[in-house]
C-alpha cells in the first residue's frame, strides 16, 4: 500500500457500514481516528528459548504514533478497525512490513523468524493465504520463516471458516500460534481440532506467577498439557529473572518480555542482538545455602 492514509479514507467511508459476517458495528467516530501513511509502524520484540538462551524468533507487533495523540495502544486501534473493512488493509499493510523486513535481515546475513498477529476477520477469506504465498515468492523466503498467532475469541464468529484459511497456511508450512491461550473459550477444543503447532500462555498468567501460587500452577500445567500434545510452549510477559527461572524449571520452551528485551523498532532490534548475552543461570546467587 503506497498511500495508507488514501486507502484507508476511502474504506473508512465503506467501513460506516460493516462488512458481511462481521456480526460487529463500526461508529462512524472512529473513521477519522484510523492512522495515515507513515503512522504505523512494526516493532519487534524477540522471542529466546529458555534452556540455550538462543533468540528464536521475533513478534511483530503494531505501532501507530497519532500526530497529536502519540502512541496509540494497538489494542484501541484493533477494537475500533476490527470490524470494518480497514482491519483487512491493517493486516495486509503488517503482512507486506513483516515479510520485506524478513527479506532485509536475511540480506544482512540474520535469518530470523516473524510471528505476526491475525484478527478473527482475517482469516475468514483465503485473501490472507494468497498475499502471504505471493511475498513469499516474490522475496524469495521460505514459508517457516513466518507464523501467525491467533486468539481464541477470535476463533468463535466463524469456527469453519477459520479453520479452512488455517489448513491452507498450514500445508503451506506457516505455523500456528494460538495466542493469550487461557483467557478464552473452549480452549481444550481448539487445542484438538486447530492445526497449531504452538501454544503462547497468556502474560496475565506469567505476570503473577513468581508471586501467585495459582498462577504458577496454570502455567505449569498448560506447559505440561501443551508439550504432552506435542505442542511448542512460548510464556509472554516475562519481566524477570525469577520468572525466567519459574519457567525453565517448569519445562517451558520460549520466553518473550522485558526480562530479555522489549519491542523495538527493525534497526533496534539489529543493534539489540549484536549486543545480546543470554541470560546465565548462577545458582548461587539467589539460592543461598542451607548451613
Ligand atoms: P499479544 O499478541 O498477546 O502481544 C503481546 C503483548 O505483550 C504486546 O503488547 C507486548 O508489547 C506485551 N509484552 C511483551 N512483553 C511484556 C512484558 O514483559 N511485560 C508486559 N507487561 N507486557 C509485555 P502490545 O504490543 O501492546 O500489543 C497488544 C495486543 O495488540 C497484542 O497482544 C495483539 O493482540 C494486538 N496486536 C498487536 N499488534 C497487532 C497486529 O499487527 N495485528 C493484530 N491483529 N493485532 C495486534
Ligand atoms: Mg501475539
Ligand atoms: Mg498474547
Ligand atoms: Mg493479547
Amino acid at each position: 500500500l503506497g498511500d495508507l492514509r488514501t486507502a484507508l479514507e476511502v474504506t473508512g467511508g465503506v467501513a460506516a457500514s460493516p462488512d458481511a459476517g462481521g456480526g460487529g458495528r463500526a461508529e462512524s467516530a472512529d473513521v477519522p481516528q484510523l492512522p495515515g501513511a507513515g503512522e504505523i509502524r512494526m516493532y519487534y520484540q524477540p522471542q529466546v528459548a529458555i534452556d540455550t538462551g538462543e533468540v528464536v524468533g521475533v513478534e511483530a507487533l503494531l505501532r501507530w504514533r497519532h500526530p497529536d495523540r502519540g502512541m496509540v495502544h494497538p489494542e484501541e486501534l484493533i477494537k475500533a478497525a476490527e470490524h470494518t473493512a480497514v482491519m483487512r488493509l491493517l493486516t495486509r499493510r503488517v503482512i507486506d512490513d513483516v515479510i520485506e523486513q524478513l527479506a532485509t535481515w536475511r540480506d544482512a546475513g540474520l535469518p530470523m523468524r516473524a510471528s505476526l498477529n491475525v484478527s478473527v476477520r482475517d482469516l475468514h477469506s483465503g485473501d490472507i493465504v494468497d498475499q502471504i504465498e505471493d511475498r513469499l515468492h516474490r522475496y524469495g523466503l521460505s514459508a517457516d520463516r513466518l507464523q501467525l498467532e491467533i486468539t481464541e475469541s477470535a476463533l468463535m464468529a466463524d469456527p469453519r471458516r477459520v479453520l479452512v484459511t488455517l489448513s491452507r497456511l498450514s500445508r503451506l508450512g506457516i505455523a500456528i500460534a494460538l495466542d493469550d491461550f487461557g483467557t478464552g473459550y473452549s480452549s481444550m477444543q481448539h487445542l484438538r481440532r486447530l492445526p497449531l503447532s504452538e501454544v503462547k500462555i497468556d502474560r496475565s498468567f506469567v505476570l503473577g506467577m513468581a508471586e501467585d501460587g495459582d498462577d504458577a500452577a496454570i502455567v505449569r500445567s498448560t506447559i505440561e498439557l501443551a508439550g504432552a500434545l506435542g505442542l511448542r510452549v512460548v510464556a509472554e510477559g516475562v519481566e524477570d529473572e525469577r520468572t525466567w527461572r519459574k519457567l525453565r524449571a517448569a519445562g517451558c520452551h520460549v520466553a518473550q518480555g522485558w526480562f530479555y528485551g522489549r519491542p523495538m523498532p527493525a534497526e533496534e532490534f539489529g543493534v539489540w542482538l549484536s549486543r545480546y548475552r543470554p541470560p546465565v543461570l548462577q545458582e548461587t546467587r539467589t539460592e543461598p545455602r542451607a548451613n
